[in-house]
């Protein structure tokens, strides 16, 4: 009797070869694609998924791993921890992955919207701090065409440049915070602007950078050293991230879902049944061409997320939990003198009631640590115990200084 062939299946995990999409045959054993994708993973955990970037190294940093090192540095925005670090992971594997490839990856520049203070800039920092990778922040009003008063976008290189120590290559894969994109919006969009035209010639000259081209760039930056000789920053592999709190961006978002909700099953919701809902998540890449920003703009910076207002719970958390919390510091900052420093919950509770009150999100946190602590500071007695009345004393005098 013949004998009957035997299936070949994967000697990991049982699958037959018709269940999987590759079955690699070894000596005695056959292992399927996602076997391999499984061990892969366990190889980059044990060791780490260390790539040879152009120059020097590039840590490639899965997703997952990059988000529970934001989770260290950054309280809540949980949507655009988890976007920025897939954005960012894209990124570095697209630039460290073997050339020659027939399909291009297009590049994953990233738009976060969002209130002052609520996180952006520490997010595109804590990113480039995770990766060890040059980073600058420049401010996007103060840029104009060539040819105007304030700066040529060129100069955004130049930051970098100094960043990375006039190292070229490793100014090639940083990173770049682009703040207060919202503030160069071309005026006839938004008739609230009062920015000239040049608004949309700063977006015109930012493009091509976004895109990556190669650019000469003065490396003392601006127009008082004209004797300086160029360098060539190809920007290709870097990284840019905008910033913008697009104010008034959630009553556009709002009223674009109303349209939306009349035009396609005709029932009208009430602006009044919907308040306390968070309009952010629905954000799209069209709600801010109607703040001014030009569409080729918003096409470079494909990865669009959003940052939440931080509530008192969020403040509360700042102070207290990051790695580098700002209480924290203060401790450490007394115990270089020997000097311990505690405080009492009541204490916190009145200084996040503060920073509610100026409303400029985490920002406010540090003026009101400085208020509260300066005469400590100065001082330095033998211990600094911050009570709720301490608190209220100290802060009732940077109320009536402001
Ligand atoms: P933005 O760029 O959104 O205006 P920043 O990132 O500059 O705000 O935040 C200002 C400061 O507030 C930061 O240095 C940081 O200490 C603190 N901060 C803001 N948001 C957060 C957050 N979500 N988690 C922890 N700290 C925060």
């Amino acid at each position: 009797m013949a004998k009957e062939k035997q299936p070949v299946l994967c000697s990991f995990c049982g699958r037959e070869k018709k269940e999987t999409q590759l079955l690699v045959a070894g000596l005695n054993a056959h292992i399927c694609d996602s076997c391999i994708e499984q061990a892969h993973a366990m190889v980059d955990e044990e060791f780490g998924a260390k790539a040879p970037g152009a120059s020097g190294k590039v840590e490639l940093i899965r997703p997952v791993a990059l988000k529970a090192h934001l989770d260290e540095y950054v309280i809540g925005q949980e949507a655009a921890k988890k976007i920025l670090s897939v954005a960012v992971y894209n990124h570095y594997k697209r630039i460290l992955r073997p050339k020659g490839k027939e399909v291009e990856l297009e590049k994953s520049n990233v738009i976060l919207v969002g209130e002052t203070g609520t996180g952006k800039t520490l997010l595109a920092r804590t990113i480039a701090r995770i990766l060890d990778v040059p980073f600058a922040i420049v401010d996007a009003t103060v840029l104009t065409e060539a040819g105007y008063v304030g700066e040529d976008v060129e100069t955004i290189l130049t930051r970098l440049l100094q960043a990375a120590d006039y190292n070229v290559e490793a100014a090639q894969r940083g990173i770049v915070f682009i703040d207060e994109i919202d503030k160069i919006a071309r005026k006839s969009d938004n008739p609230s602007i009062t920015r000239d035209v040049s608004g949309e010639g700063v977006q015109q000259a930012l493009l091509k950078l976004l895109e990556g081209t190669k650019v000469n760039v003065p490396p003392q930056g601006g127009r008082k050293h004209p004797d300086q000789k160029f360098v060539e920053v190809d920007t290709r592999n870097i990284l840019f991230v905008a910033g913008g709190a697009f104010d008034g961006i959630e009553r556009h978002i709002a009223r674009r879902l109303n349209a939306q909700v009349v035009g396609f099953n005709g029932t009208l919701q009430r602006a009044e049944q919907v308040e306390s809902v968070s309009f952010l998540p629905h954000l799209t890449p069209q709600d801010l061409k109607s703040f001014g920003l030009i569409p080729e703009l918003i096409g470079r910076m494909p990865v669009l997320t959003y940052l939440e207002p931080l509530d008192a719970s969020a403040l509360r958390r700042i102070l207290t939990e990051p790695k580098n919390a700002l209480l924290k510091q203060y401790k450490e900052l007394f115990a270089l003198d020997q000097i311990e420093f505690t405080i009492e919950d009541e204490a916190i509770d009145f200084l996040v009631e503060k920073a509610m009150e100026f409303q400029l999100g985490a920002r406010g946190l540090r003026s009101i640590c400085e208020a509260l602590l300066t005469d400590a500071m100065f001082d330095l007695p033998g211990a600094v115990h911050v009570t709720l009345r301490y608190a209220e004393e100290k802060l009732a005098v940077l109320q009536k200084a402001s």
